[in-house]
């Protein structure tokens, strides 16, 4: 398989305003092709920076994606750098001229002179079709090299990569192998203690098993290949099933699945009910709670106070009588130290749970924290004692 490369360009993704996520999304468009990506390089819209930098990843790989630069102005010049690199003069394409103004022309704006300069692209390039914008793409094809030149709004980037260059890289370079991701979402566990319970599966290469680590909440990644997707498939289904069993309680989803909604469908399969108060903690708990739960037929009652009258399991317990619901949850933050000291609770038909911990870093964090701890918490509980 060829090695892949991604050029970042753009003055903003150097001064930090904008982040590069175009890498990230090309990465991602990659993966079912096996193409490995192996190096992104950031360059500002500098000419002579950016010659550099093209000739240098064709040195070292065969394909080489250009993000950003094809806009109409004069500081965009991917389309001179790559003519410049590749030794391929810039040719006016009256055809590709016709496509822009048309496409003014259907908004009902003249088309400015300075989109003229979208027309030029370098000899013997072919043209990547951008159906939501005035930047078009390009593929240049040198000395067994492909280079394609895709515009910076990521947007059209992505849907330009998904049109059109996905399909011919797969077709130019079928892959011989099938590859699998899965995602398995826990909460209310330690990174720590979850490796100690995969230790065997995360040293495996196939399938190859991560963490990621987030607030509260931990994801194991699992990417499995197979000479056909269904073998990927079956070698991504075992290690699921093994990472479910050991971490029982702690799994509350696959995909995008998010801890709030996978909390309120569990709850309404039970037709149970439930409430939350909290202090220092944003209102991210009934915030994220009231917008899994729109029509409101299982997340009754959301406070948010400036501080908790009482110790928050007395809390979970006064809200939870209060609303009339099955379950109360109560989240606390408040500042310690140099950092926060985070408090969720649960009260239940059945008597209370609390959980503490001390955090450090912006209150962002510790709001996440202490939202995924109290949710975490009601998650256990009904998989674990409510039996
Ligand atoms: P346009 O004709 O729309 O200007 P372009 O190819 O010239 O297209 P740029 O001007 O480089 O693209 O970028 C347009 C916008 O896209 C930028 O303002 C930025 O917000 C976003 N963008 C550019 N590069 C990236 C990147 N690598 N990651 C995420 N966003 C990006």
């Amino acid at each position: 398989m060829p090695n892949a490369e991604v050029l970042a360009t753009g003055t903003e993704l150097l001064s930090g305003d904008v982040v590069d996520t175009n890498s990230a999304r090309i990465a991602r468009a990659l993966r079912p092709l096996a193409i490995p990506l192996v190096q992104v390089t950031v360059v500002g819209d500098d000419l002579p920076r950016m010659v550099a930098a093209i000739r240098a990843a064709c040195s070292r790989s065969e394909i080489l994606f250009i993000s950003g630069g094809l806009g109409p102005t004069v500081d965009d010049v991917t389309r001179e750098a790559v003519a410049e690199a590749t030794g391929r003069p810039l040719r006016f394409d009256p055809e590709l001229f016709e496509t822009i103004r048309a496409r003014f022309e259907a908004f009902g704006v003249p088309m400015p002179e300075s989109n003229r300069r979208q027309a030029f692209r370098p000899e013997g390039s072919r043209v990547i079709p951008n159906p939501i914008g005035t930047a078009p793409g390009f593929l240049v094809e040198e000395d067994g090299h492909l280079l394609f030149a895709l515009p910076g709004v990521p947007r059209e980037l992505e849907r330009m990569l998904a049109e059109t260059v996905i399909p011919y890289l797969r077709e130019r370079f079928p892959p011989k192998e099938a590859m699998v991701w899965r995602v398995v979402r826990t909460i209310g566990w330690g990174e720590s203690l979850i490796d100690e319970r995969l230790q065997d599966l995360l040293r495996g290469e196939n399938p190859q098993i991560g963490l990621n680590a987030h607030p509260g909440r931990v994801d194991i990644r699992i990417r499995a290949h197979g000479v056909t997707l269904a073998d990927a498939q079956a070698r991504a289904e075992a290690a699921v099933r093994i990472i479910r069993e050991r971490l029982g309680a702690a799994v509350y989803g696959e995909g995008e699945e998010t801890p709030e909604a996978a909390l309120i469908l569990a709850l309404r399969q039970r037709q149970a009910t439930l409430a939350t108060i909290e202090s220092g903690s944003m209102g991210m708990l009934g915030g994220r709670l009231a917008a899994a739960d729109p029509e409101g037929t299982v997340f009754r009652i959301g406070e948010v106070r400036a501080r908790l009258a009482a110790a928050p399991e007395h809390a979970a317990e006064a809200v939870r009588r209060h609303a009339g619901t099955t379950f109360g949850l109560a989240a606390e933050v408040r500042p310690e130290g140099e950092g926060f000291q985070a408090t969720a609770a649960l009260a239940t038909p059945k008597g209370p749970k609390i959980a503490r911990r001390a955090l450090r870093g912006p209150l962002p964090h510790a709001a996440e924290w202490v939202a995924h701890m109290a949710m975490g918490l009601l998650w256990r509980w009904l998989h674990e004692e409510d039996q």
